[in-house]
């Protein structure tokens, strides 16, 4: 099991109104487009204090509900040590097993993010993330991959194994034959990690059926870049999230 800190919750109800933002962000089919929720089988889970104040819960997005359709109120909680639904409610198996690992395996995060979003989907065999682009410079490094969804038996085991491919320090597990895990230490940056790899993997899918050759960027000028980000860009991940919920809420009204 990891050694790594366990992430100090944040309050229940901006958890709560962090995750919501989410999901109706990924699912979004406004100016940006993004859709990246397969039917309604794709699933989000975050750490939030628990609303009386004892213990921490994991929240999760009821199975059956579009993400566009996600409100605040409609996330279940689960205890985090057991996995079992905290008052009414049913969380099926698989998304609540997967989350759980996810959770277990990396304690330091608040969000987990699971989707079959179309690019980040479309894998052949050994498919790996090229640094072409400034979208993928900014996540090369925090990108693993698992290849052996067919083998998988025993989902408690598998789901274990699986996340423990993310190790202590990355942030993208990218399936073979499957679709995106994504984690973070907030509901932002689990956000921007799932927009990032899609978008990398749009821009390398795109180049590579125009017939061009790609011309790869040193791993050295990925990590300048990232501090060049960094830095001018300290928040782009909230920022993100934030901008795509005011596009939303205005194409609304
Ligand atoms: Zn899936």
């Amino acid at each position: 099991m990891s050694t790594l800190q366990n992430l100090e919750a944040r309050d229940n109800a901006i958890v709560r109104r962090e995750l919501a933002k989410a999901c109706r962000a990924l699912a979004c089919a406004v100016w940006y487009r993004y859709g990246m929720q397969d039917s309604v089988t794709n699933h989000v889970s975050a750490v939030a204090k628990a609303k009386d104040g004892n213990g921490i819960v994991i929240l999760i997005a009821p199975s059956g509900v579009m993400w566009q359709n996600v409100t605040e109120e409609c996330f279940l909680e689960l205890n985090k040590e057991t996995g079992e639904v905290i008052g009414e409610g049913v969380v099926p198996m698989v998304p609540r097993r997967m989350q759980l690992a996810a959770h277990r395996r990396r304690p330091d995060v608040e969000a987990a993010f699971h989707a079959h979003p179309q690019y980040a989907t479309a894998l052949w065999k050994d498919f790996t993330l090229r640094c072409i682009h400034p979208t993928s410079m900014a996540i090369i490094d925090r990108v693993v991959y698992d290849r052996h969804y067919d083998e998988k038996k025993d989902y408690k085991v598998a789901f274990d194994q699986l996340l423990s491919q993310l190790g202590d320090t990355n942030n993208i597990l990218m399936m073979e034959n499957h679709g995106i895990i994504t984690v973070a230490d907030t509901v932002a940056k689990a956000f921007d990690y799932m927009y990032k790899v899609e978008m990398a993997s749009k821009i390398q899918l795109t180049a590579i059926s125009s017939g061009v050759e790609l011309k790869d960027i040193s791993l050295e000028k990925a990590e300048a870049y990232r501090s060049v980000v960094a830095v001018n860009f300290p928040n782009i991940a909230q920022e993100h999230l934030d901008e795509v919920e005011k596009i939303l809420h205005s194409s609304s009204k």
